[in-house]
């Protein structure tokens, strides 16, 4: 066992007569939304639900564990902000960039220690590039597709994301505990693009939350165990959510549908937390 910080923590608990040692938890965990994105017809992610209009809301989220915060995604890039982007039956629009919101918290970009991304489409790593100086945390099969030579095949745009090429970088094969108390875990969830993950947090009052990525756009694709034709893999698609499953009912965790406005709507979102 290295001796560190965590050990140390440890240690000091089993002095003080704690004998009953359980994952520790994140400090806070801040919600931002960070834009939308309308469709006329909801055919790509459902085919059950072709025709449909939706609307799609985003969001990115700090968690504060002792002095480190960690980001997980970064949603579309800030320059949206600027009159959006119509991509025909798209249209994507940021009315709060997230570099302001981090702002308005006191947050510089410098100041995020740890940036994990659950994939590298744009409306996640959007304003990746502005954190190259954080720890990155990617599954070594999305980094190769992203930095690989053909980055398109997987609907990613290195141009959101480039500057991390040369950051520090933590490669993974699956699971990882970001901190070495169980507060914060990286799930391995494959499926939606090679290396897709989730992330598991753990908090004092709110419990454990499982903040979802894209393994489900739609409330009731997850329900359903639907996938969009897009996804790199069905079958691990669908194995992901079977596994997302286990884990929120050995948890009794909260799964958040990172596209999900309704959902969105009941979440306290930054300046406001959860703990
Ligand atoms: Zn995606
Ligand atoms: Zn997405």
């Amino acid at each position: 066992m290295r001796w560190n910080a965590n050990c140390l923590a440890l240690a000091a608990m089993v002095f003080a007569g704690c004998t009953t040692l359980g994952p520790g938890t994140a400090d806070r965990l801040y919600v931002f939304a960070v834009g939308e994105c309308h469709t006329t017809d909801l055919a790509n992610w459902s085919a059950a639900d072709a025709g449909k209009p939706w609307v799609f809301a985003n969001h990115c989220y700090l968690i504060r564990h002792g002095t480190d915060l960690l980001l997980w995604d970064t949603g579309f890039s800030d320059e949206l902000a600027k009159g959006g982007r119509d991509l025909g039956s798209l249209q994507i629009r940021v009315e709060h960039p997230l570099a302001e919101q981090l702002e308005a918290l006191g947050v510089r970009p410098d100041d995020v220690t740890h940036l994990a991304l659950s994939h590298l489409h744009l409306d996640h790593a959007g304003n990746a590039n502005l954190f190259p100086n954080a720890t990155l945390y990617l599954q070594r099969r999305e980094h190769e597709a992203g930095f690989g030579p053909q980055p398109q095949r997987f609907g990613f745009d290195p141009a959101t994301y480039g500057k991390l090429r040369d950051s520090k970088t933590v490669l993974l094969d699956g699971d990882h505990d970001v901190f070495g108390d169980g507060s914060v875990v990286i799930l391995s969830t494959p499926g939606h693009t090679p290396g897709h993950q989730s992330l598991l947090v753990r908090l004092r009052t709110t419990g454990a939350v499982v903040l979802s990525g894209d393994i489900a756009h739609l409330r009731s694709n997850w329900q359903y165990r639907r996938t969009p034709a897009s996804n790199f893999d069905r079958e691990q698609s669908v194995r992901s959510m079977a596994r997302i499953q286990a884990v929120l009912e050995r948890e009794r965790a909260l799964l958040v549908i990172h596209h999900d406005r309704g959902q969105s709507l009941t979440l306290p979102k930054a300046p406001g937390f959860l703990k």
